[in-house]
């Protein structure tokens, strides 16, 4: 239930392990959008798509493990995914600036621990020439070679043609209300769509975001979340001979990322609001990365602009990876993180079905 990234990766893995998969989202009655400008948007069609696997801060516990698990599974899916109708490319490296001595200071110290992870901090005098000057709070950077982004909506493009080659089914609908099926049933749960069909199925994943807590609820599941907005700018450059030399695929200064694309244009995102109104200052405040804007990037022209909800576990970490109950396998709740952590999600989902079936559980 639910095709944001987290539920189409989800389903692809599935159907790669055998499995009989029906995706259902209403979102599936139309082709995956080719432009910010076109978006209808879930929390997917918003993201930036930045992985920020290896540069995470924490070394330890359940958020720093699938991180890393879905640093070392990109590659392999961004290989297997791609294809001539659907390309899908890794683009690679993540500059953080260090807005702080403090800070400076922690990433040498994770740069000296993760150097084999492509690690490495780059002193503020050492910081690569480019011809259109970075931000500079000046206190140095912490470049990380394997991190960095894929574009969600190619992700999104070939994780359906890959889903739909394996002969998984797509149905554009909501998923209205789950039953758990009686004894002699077929298959352990019915799920009722918006379309007035009835699946018999064996298991049921959830991954719809914000609309995952009130499918559950009626089975007895409280797993509240809250709405978390998030706004993004896309800019052009108006300097008359734009150059994103010596720039990295993700520049990230203050908790913005700077994203290049084509020649002159520029994404910028997002923000972290709680609810689902956007605030229209702390915008501006982001075009200017908070002072530390440089000319070009104040020069630029806005040309696009969009906003996505991001889902929240509340009292509880993100993401919520939970086998609720025999065949009701809960994948939801990826806060700020879906992207990065769809692979690890889908195996994880994987592993609960495969057990299942061998425990008859
Ligand atoms: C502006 C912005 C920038 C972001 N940047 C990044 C980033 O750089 N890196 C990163 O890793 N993450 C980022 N995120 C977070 C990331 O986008 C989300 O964590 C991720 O998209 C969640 O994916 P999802 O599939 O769980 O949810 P969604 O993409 O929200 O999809 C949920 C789907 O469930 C469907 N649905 C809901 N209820 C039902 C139902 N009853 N039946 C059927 N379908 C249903 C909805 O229609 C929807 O399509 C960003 C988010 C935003 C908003």
């Amino acid at each position: 239930m639910g095709a944001g990234i987290v539920g189409t990766a989800t389903s692809w893995h599935l159907s790669r392990l055998g499995h009989a998969v029906v995706l259902v989202d209403p979102c599936l009655a139309s082709a995956v959008p080719e432009a910010s400008s076109q978006r209808r948007l879930n929390g997917s069609t918003a993201s930036l798509g930045v992985l920020m696997g290896h540069a995470f801060r924490r070394s330890s516990g359940r958020g720093w493990r699938l991180r890393q698990q879905s640093m070392a599974l990109w590659a392999a899916w961004v290989s297997q995914l791609d294809h001539p109708t659907s390309p899908l490319s890794l683009q690679t490296p993540l500059v953080q600036l260090a807005a702080s001595d403090e800070e400076a200071e922690r990433m040498r110290q994770l740069a000296q621990a993760r150097q084999g992870r492509g690690l490495q901090f780059l002193e503020e005098p050492a910081l690569p020439p480019a011809p259109t000057p970075w931000p500079r709070p000046g206190h140095g950077a912490l470049l990380s070679d394997q991190d960095g982004r894929v574009d969600p909506l190619a992700l999104l493009r070939a994780l359906r043609r890959a889903f739909a080659a394996q002969g998984g089914e797509m149905q554009a609908t909501t998923a209205q209300c789950l039953e758990r099926s009686g004894a002699g049933g077929q298959g352990r749960w019915r799920v009722i769509t918006a379309n007035g069909d009835l699946l018999h199925v064996d298991a049921v994943v959830i991954c719809s975001a914000l609309g995952s807590s009130q499918l559950i609820e009626p089975l007895g599941h409280h797993r509240p979340m809250e709405a978390v907005l998030g706004q993004v700018l896309e800019l052009k450059r108006q300097d008359p001979q734009p150059s994103w030399e010596n720039w990295p695929a993700v520049l990230t200064c203050g908790g913005i990322n700077l994203i290049p694309h084509g020649d002159r244009q520029l994404w910028l995102g997002a923000t972290v609001e709680p609810g689902t109104v956007g605030d229209a200052s702390l915008v501006s405040a982001m075009k200017t990365l908070n002072n530390l804007a440089p000319a070009w990037l104040k020069d630029a022209e806005c040309i696009g602009q969009w906003q996505g909800l991001r889902a929240r576990p509340q009292d509880q970490p993100a993401p919520l990876l939970e086998h609720l109950e025999p065949g009701l396998i809960l994948a939801s709740g990826h806060y700020r993180n879906g992207v990065l952590l769809a692979p690890a999600s889908a195996e994880w989902v994987g592993q609960q079905i495969d057990s299942s079936i061998l425990t008859g559980s």
